[in-house]
């Protein structure tokens, strides 16, 4: 049996005379003498629940009294019209049971009252999400989520899921956790780009997967974890042009749809959210060196990867979402297809945010000779690849795709300092529980 039969938010002043039963939290109780609150919190807002020393069950009055903030409550009331109670009413109470007692203290103080530090309200998550403003950052990934999903369905794209637990790396690199897999040894795949690409071999022709990434990265900075969740898209017979679009929709299409429904998520975190204008703008690794030497920086010599302060400095130029196109092939990992009339250029890209990168994809190599060539320009061994490789000697049809940190989009979008905001229960170098 559900042991509520509405929401505080749920509740308008107009269902005055109306019994309901709410459940929550004990937000905060105050005791003027002749009148006692006790303010109901659940996740669709705050009730006021009041009750009178002259005419509430002294019994009931003394329950109320003795139950401590946070704790677990159901109270079943009356509606009456309060203009100076949250939503317009408060709840005259026929019953009130202490479902679950929180210990006193508390480790923090949810009401937002009282600064904390990130560290001690990650510790406490499940206290930190208690705050409508934490609480909505999650609502509106969800939002973010439901609006890419609608998205990928409306221009065909089937979900698709493909395995963690894996033999090789993605790119070669050293960034991967090594697992212990019965006799052997085995990986958490960084990123699901070997799998997305034979699915184009499948013939499945668009698909996307939203779900974890894995990197062993050391580094201790505000936008990256040890587990992140990408939302990856591959699509065949596509270049990086319709790939791109498909891109910015997805991104715009989101700020759109959290504008639109959730209002009230938003003002808890008070933000007026601007939605960013499409097509977005396309600037190319060389016009982003120009730009960047231009202002009188140090020069970076064309092939070098764009650094942090780079990327910082041109999103502050540039103030809005744009592409990074036309890379270096050097610097794009080697499933990235260069062009084949100047190779030393290639059809990669970066989505950016001034703050920093969403997104990369690219069109892809679909050559089986070509591929093998570029996997060894990169000084990696194919036979380590031969189970993907194998993949393109039975037809594979061209393809282009892009993978995009979720968590990245809603920082961004949300203007958070740091992911760990929002990442529910956030993993890096130090972070292993809860
Ligand atoms: P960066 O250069 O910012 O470290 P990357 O180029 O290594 O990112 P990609 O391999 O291109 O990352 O992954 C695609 C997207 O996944 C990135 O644009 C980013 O949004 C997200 N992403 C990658 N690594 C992380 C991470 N460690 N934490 C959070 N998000 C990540
Ligand atoms: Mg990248």
């Amino acid at each position: 049996m559900i042991l509520r039969n509405a929401y505080t938010g749920d509740i308008t002043p107009e269902m005055a005379g109306k019994e309901v039963t709410l459940a929550g939290w004990v937000h905060e109780t105050r005791d003027l003498g002749g009148i006692f609150f006790l303010v109901l919190r659940d996740r669709k807002g705050f009730a006021q629940v009041t009750l009178f020393r002259k005419t509430t069950d002294p019994v009931l009055l003394n329950t109320v009294k003795a139950v401590s903030r946070e704790s677990v409550v159901q109270v079943k009331g009356l509606v009456k019209t309060e203009a100076k109670a949250p939503g317009g009413y408060e709840i005259v109470p026929i019953d009130v049971k202490v479902l679950a007692p929180a210990e006193v203290p508390l480790p923090m103080d949810p009401t937002g009252k009282v600064d904390c530090e990130l560290d001690t309200r990650l510790d406490v998550r499940y206290i930190d999400i208690r705050r409508p403003c934490a609480l909505a950052v999650f609502e509106i990934e969800s939002a973010v989520l439901q609006s890419l999903r609608d998205h990928f369905y409306k221009n065909g794209l089937t979900e698709t899921f493909t395995p963690k637990i894996v033999a090789a790396a993605t790119e070669g690199g050293t960034d991967l956790f090594p697992i212990s897999y019965f006799e052997r040894e085995a990986f958490l795949n960084q990123s699901p780009q070997l799998y997305k690409q034979m699915l184009m071999a499948a013939g499945m022709d668009r698909v996307f997967e939203i779900g974890p990434i894995f990197r062993a990265e050391e580094h201790d900075t505000r936008r990256h974890l040890n587990e992140a969740i990408s939302v990856d898209v591959e699509v065949s017979f596509a270049d990086e042009n319709d790939v791109m679009s498909l891109l910015e929709w997805a991104v715009a299409g989101a700020y759109s749809y959290v504008k639109e429904n959730c209002s009230k998520q938003l003002k808890a975190i008070g933000l007026d959210l601007q939605v960013p204008k499409t097509p977005f703008r396309r600037v190319t690794y060389t016009e982003a060196l120009e730009l960047a030497s231009g202002a009188g920086r140090k020069s970076m010599n064309w092939g070098d990867d764009l650094d942090t302060e780079t990327e910082r400095f041109l999103g502050e130029k540039i103030g809005e979402h744009y592409f990074l196109t036309e890379w270096p092939s050097s610097i794009k990992p080697y499933y990235t297809l260069p062009y084949s009339d100047h190779p030393e250029v290639c059809r990669g890209f970066d989505l950016m945010h001034p703050r920093m990168e969403l997104a990369s994809g690219a069109q892809r190599v679909h050559d089986y000779n070509l591929l093998v060539e570029r996997i060894k320009s990169k000084g990696l061994q194919p036979a380590g690849f031969e189970f993907y490789l194998k993949a393109f000697r039975y037809g594979m049809p061209s393809h282009a795709g892009w993978g995009l940190g979720l968590s990245r989009l809603v920082m961004t979008m949300l203007n958070l300092d740091n992911i760990r905001d929002a990442v529910l229960f956030p993993r890096d170098r130090r972070r292993l529980v809860p």
